[in-house]
């Protein structure tokens, strides 16, 4: 019988684990640890394995003793694949798999439970009340339908924001490069980001992060959008400009913000660091901000994502290993 390998799980994981097990009539072992050099003796006698990690794989004898117990494969349950060094991953034979997209929708949820909570002023109602200040002045709220929503990176999760919005009545426009035929019947795309922002009451990040999109967000571009508008940035933290936003939102010119992702995150979301003093200095003055909403990087995390993941991966891993391909393979 195959027997598979899974590191770095997560209790969380486990029913997920479980149920791809009885369907599938495969062992598994799962481990908490992170594959790394100290723990890649444990996949010997495995047919294959499945990582999810932060910790780079860079380190040349991983690679090498992976190949020397016959593996063939690694298996991300992760998008994101850049902790592998894809040529060593070559060199030695190994195919690297991910996946893509586990459920835009959640993502997509996240951005519209914010939204929502931002145009009902909820950030600001909800401190006030908690000092026993029961006042409507100033909270008054906006209507969904009467607003217009600028989606920037239309792909799987933009498209399923715009989706959403546009089923409650918002008009929903976007900037992507790449224009997707099926969104056009509900999406107006416009021609430059500059045109909307300055357009959109409402505007939701869904860029990856790369070269082009670091601070794609910056003091200009803030200043390009509506007074009184609200930005949403459930994409990855150095999209935005800290600083310039955190200005932004002082001088009032942008209305509120909710935010599922910082830069420097990995110190602390995730990570109990209560009675602790917080390791950076925008996400201290951010947090205090009565129009602010941040999570802590959680859009992905729900009951379905987290099925989702688990079973491409695991079914990318015996497809490699019974067919040596996958529709799931990175290059
Ligand atoms: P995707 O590849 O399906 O879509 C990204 C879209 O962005 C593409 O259509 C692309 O053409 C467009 N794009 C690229 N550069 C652009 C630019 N400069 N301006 C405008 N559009 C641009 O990716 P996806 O699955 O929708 O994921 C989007 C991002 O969401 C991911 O890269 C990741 O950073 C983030 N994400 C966050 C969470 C979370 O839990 N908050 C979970 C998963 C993914």
């Amino acid at each position: 019988m195959m027997k598979l390998i899974m590191f770095s799980v997560r209790e969380d994981e486990k029913p997920a684990i479980q149920k791809w097990k009885e369907q599938n009539g495969i062992e598994i072992t799962t481990v908490s640890e992170d594959l790394s050099l100290e723990t890649v003796s444990m996949v010997e006698g495995f047919d294959g394995l499945c990582i999810q990690q932060r910790t780079e794989l860079k380190d040349e004898l991983i690679y090498i003793q992976l190949a020397e117990y016959n593996i063939k494969q690694i298996s991300l349950r992760t998008a994101g694949y850049n902790i592998v060094d894809m040529n060593l991953a070559q060199l030695y034979g190994l195919k690297i798999t991910n996946v893509p997209a586990y459920s835009p929708r959640s993502v997509a949820e996240l951005v519209l439970t914010q939204v929502m909570r931002l145009i009902r002023n909820f950030p600001l109602i909800e401190a006030s009340m908690s000092q026993g200040d029961f006042r409507w002045s100033g909270r008054v709220a906006r209507e969904i339908h009467t607003l217009t929503v600028g989606i920037i990176g239309a792909g799987n999760i933009g498209g399923a924001t715009a989706r959403l919005f546009n089923a409650l009545g918002a008009r929903v426009i976007a900037y992507d490069p790449v224009e997707h035929e099926k969104l056009k019947e509900l999406v107006t795309y416009m021609p430059t980001q500059k045109e909307l922002l300055e357009s959109a009451d409402i505007i939701s990040l869904h860029v990856p992060l790369d070269k082009h999109t670091i601070n794609l967000i910056d003091a200009e571009a803030l200043n390009q959008m509506k007074s009184g508008s609200y930005l949403i940035n459930a994409a990855r933290g150095p999209v935005i400009d800290s600083p310039a936003l955190i200005d932004a939102l002082e001088s009032g010119k942008i209305a509120g913000a909710a935010l599922d992702t910082l830069p420097n995150e990995q110190y602390f979301f995730n990570q109990n660091l209560s009675g602790k003093d917080l390791p950076d200095d925008h996400l201290k003055i951010l947090i205090t901000m009565d129009n602010v909403l941040i999570t802590p990087h959680i859009g992905f995390y729900t009951t379905e994502a987290v099925q989702n993941m688990v079973d491409s991966a695991l079914d990318s891993v015996v497809s490699i290993i019974l067919n040596g391909t996958n529709e799931n393979e990175v290059q």
